[in-house]
């Protein structure tokens, strides 16, 4: 007879670090996550996504509060998806380590993805859990990015741009959200749009699955807009060498970019 082990379920794990606050020197004790299970565990996934204080530490000596990055592995059964929280990319990463958390669960058929950062991390969880493609939304990010003014650019910086939910909306409504330098708190939000997701997939999709190496299932690959600039730098070249019908298609996906999230006519591109 089969007999469920419920107490396996949750696959939530608290962790607890010693550090040593920044400020002032003292050191504390900080309990933390290593594992989340935004599957089975509804609470703290509400926290990942709208818990703003969630990884923050208080130095019990100075009270200052500081961002701890430590590694963290968000999972979700049912999705069938991972993000692994890896601040340090040294930080060796193997699948020994995951089927532990997962006890001793395969996970071929996850996505698997890896983040430097909190936001990032969190940001991956949002993507994914909206049902399109993340590396079509860094690919939508990356030409979004290049349609902002070169002076703009400076007051509204790489490091806080990103995806988030869209407000009010559902898990699937996604924007770009671009935050002012030195005004907390202060941007511009943009709906990514049905359309603008719908051309984005037609273009490039094909071109990803081209590629064995960005398909692979169980591993935990970085897809980030670093990631996306790399790539349309290889998709620019290809254009450029002589395939007309390329640049049209690059050009009408730059001008649908600008109709469906600024609402702005962009001219072709040269
Ligand atoms: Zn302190």
């Amino acid at each position: 007879m089969a007999v469920e082990d419920n107490q396996q379920k949750d696959r939530t794990h608290r962790t607890e670090l010693q550090l040593t606050c920044p400020a002032c020197g003292g050191v504390g004790a900080f309990s933390t996550w290593d594992c989340i299970d935004g599957g089975e565990n509804a609470e703290m996934r509400r926290r990942v996504l709208h818990d703003e204080g969630l990884f923050f530490y208080q130095c019990p000596h100075c009270h200052s509060q500081i961002h701890v990055e430590s590694p963290c592995l968000y999972v979700d059964k049912h999705k069938k998806f991972m993000v692994w929280h890896i601040p340090d990319p040294k930080t060796p990463v193997t699948s020994e380590d995951v089927r532990s958390f997962l006890g001793g669960d395969s996970f071929a058929e996850y996505r698997c993805r890896a983040a430097l950062t909190w936001g990032e991390w969190r940001e991956k969880i949002i993507e994914i859990e909206s049902g399109y493609d993340d590396r079509l939304y860094e690919i939508i990010k990356y030409g979004a990015y290049q349609l902002v003014k070169e002076g703009d650019r400076e007051k509204l910086p790489l490091e806080a741009y990103h995806i988030d939910l869209t407000e009010g909306g559902g898990s699937e409504d996604v924007s770009l959200v671009f935050l002012e330098r030195d005004r907390k708190g202060m941007g511009y939000v943009y709906d990514i749009t049905p359309k603008a997701k719908e051309v984005t997939s037609d273009i490039f999709l094909p071109l990803l699955e081209r590629i064995p190496a960005m398909n692979e299932m169980g591993r935990f690959d970085r897809f980030s807009y670093s990631w996306a600039q790399q790539f349309m730098a290889q998709v620019l070249k290809a254009a450029s060498s002589g395939q007309e019908a390329y640049s049209q298609l690059l050009g009408f996906w730059v001008q649908t970019l600008g109709k469906e999230l600024f609402h702005a006519e962009i001219q072709p591109a040269e």
